[in-house]
């Protein structure tokens, strides 16, 4: 961390700003909002500053600075436009340990003013730390759109009645609820309408009430492939709403990033020397357990959960004990990879229909019929490419069927090979390509080639052909 952020509880205490220009003024009126105890220094004032100081908002006094000035003070403000002048009020400050912010000066500040976004008693403050301030002010007009006003009213409203709720909703879980309650349900509804008394009759009804047992639920989330832009608002939702996350080994650190900081993370990927089946019902244990105990489980998965994700098997396990639970779609890694690789999944004329596949069970190809105009997925198949290669050339795929194999698809690593299904192994092999990756086989990746635009594209060019040829014969 660059900066630590900080909120100070200015409320009667005093601040020098050196400087009574316009630049001087903005900071003024921000002191000022924050209760602040304002005295200013300059050789000449604005006539907003001095207007400030004829009303007794401000105390102004007309010189030179000197470091005297500094005494008594808990913050100070360099807001001249003489660089010269502001650098001597810095280092003034500095040799008494006082935060100090020279205006635009990130190397000379030991304190900076952030970008706020301002909903008390809630504030939001963005830093670049000074980097790039333009950075910071965009930051802020989005969060300006997505935090509703009434959060500040609602937030007044929480502080007001705190030691109600707390007497009322003694255990954490329940008052957890209850303020999740507080901002979904009615009482938020009833600030949005501008009706602060029906809402504050609403909390204390609600107070008076007892919480019905909580309900635990398991909400089955696709976290997509891994790049945090292809979570959807619902999973976000889920994500935030959980006490216990159960996340697989191939959700990126980056979704998990977006989660609760205070749920229970719980990495549920297979530990070394245990089967597959021993880790499912690991995995199903934990969820029946904490849901039984009232939490909201998230159970994460790559990808969409109900593609080769077990999910299916998750959900009649919870419907056999009882346990509620909803499902939250996640960008399938077929999906993900075809938009990163460029690779149209179907294309008029080219390919027109979807087959998504396991490369893990014979079975898989060999029901595959080999009509060309079919594009087809296979998942978990880094280890059986020379294996699935023979099986679809048996079943009459062309050898110079073209293919892509997207491994890391929409992550910063992301490769696609371009290969034939006669070259696919050996290149694969030459660039080490390793899990997780997909294959896709049928003409339409052949657009890939020039549609790429993520990534680092593969072409066969990159080992000599004799090689690819060898490889592929002796496959
Ligand atoms: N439920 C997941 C699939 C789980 S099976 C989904 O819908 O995507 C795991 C396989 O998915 C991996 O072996 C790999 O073939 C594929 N996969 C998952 N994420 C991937 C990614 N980011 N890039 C390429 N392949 C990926």
């Amino acid at each position: 961390m660059e900066h630590f952020p900080l909120f100070l509880n200015l409320r009667g205490r005093r601040v020098l700003v050196v400087g009574a220009g316009l630049v001087a003024a903005r900071k003024i009126a921000l002191l000022l909002s924050a209760g602040a105890q304002v005295t200013v220094l300059a050789k000449v004032a604005h006539p907003s500053v001095s207007a400030q100081a004829d009303q007794g908002h401000i105390t102004l006094h007309l010189g030179a600075f000197d470091a005297q000035w500094l005494q008594g003070m808990w913050l100070v403000i360099a807001a001249t436009n003489d660089e010269a002048l502001n650098a001597v009020v810095a280092q003034a400050a500095s040799a008494r340990q006082l935060w100090c912010n020279v205006v635009d000066d990130a190397s000379r500040s030991s304190a900076q003013v952030p970008a706020i976004v301002d909903r008390a008693p809630v504030t939001i403050a963005i830093s670049s730390g000074g980097a790039a301030p333009v950075i910071a002010r965009r930051l802020r007009e989005r969060i300006e759109a997505l935090v509703e006003p009434s959060i500040g009213s609602l937030t007044a409203l929480a502080r007001r009645q705190r030691a109600a709720i707390r007497r009322a909703r003694p255990e954490l879980g329940a008052r957890r609820r209850f303020y999740h309650w507080l901002l979904d349900g009615p009482v938020h509804d009833a600030l949005r309408a501008a009706r602060p008394d029906a809402a504050e009759a609403l909390l204390k009804a609600a107070l008076r009430t007892r919480e019905a047992a909580p309900q635990g639920k398991v909400l089955l989330v696709g976290a997509g492939p891994g790049d945090p832009g292809l979570l959807t608002l619902r999973g976000l939702r889920a994500l935030n709403e959980a006490d216990v996350i159960l996340h697989d080994r191939l959700v990126s650190a980056e979704v998990l990033q977006l989660a609760r900081r205070d749920a229970l993370f719980v990495s549920v990927g297979k530990t070394p020397g245990e089967d597959h089946e021993a880790t499912q019902r690991r995995i199903h244990a934990l969820m029946v357990h904490h849901a039984t105990l009232g939490h909201t489980v998230v159970r994460l998965k790559g990808g969409d959960p109900l593609v080769f994700g077990r999910g299916g098997e998750e959900l009649l396990m919870l419907r056999e004990h009882g346990i509620a639970y909803e499902v939250v779609p996640g960008i399938t890694a077929a999906l993900a990879c075809g938009a990163y690789a460029g690779i149209p999944l179907t294309h008029r004329a080219v390919a027109d229909t979807l087959l998504l596949a396991t490369a893990h069970r014979r079975a898989a190809a060999e029901r595959a019929d080999a009509p060309s105009q079919h594009t087809r997925i296979y998942y978990m198949g880094v280890e059986r490419l020379a294996a699935l290669g023979e099986q679809l050339t048996q079943q009459g795929l062309p050898f110079d069927t073209p293919c892509a194999l997207v491994e890391n698809g929409s992550r910063t690593g992301q490769r696609t090979l371009h290969a034939t299904l006669a070259t696919l192994a050996a290149q694969a092999r030459a660039h080490s390509i390793a899990s997780p990756a997909l294959l896709i086989v049928g003409e339409a990746t052949r657009l890939g080639q020039s549609l790429a635009w993520f990534g680092k594209t593969l072409t066969p060019e990159h080992t000599p052909t004799s090689t690819v040829q060898a490889a592929a014969l002796a496959a």
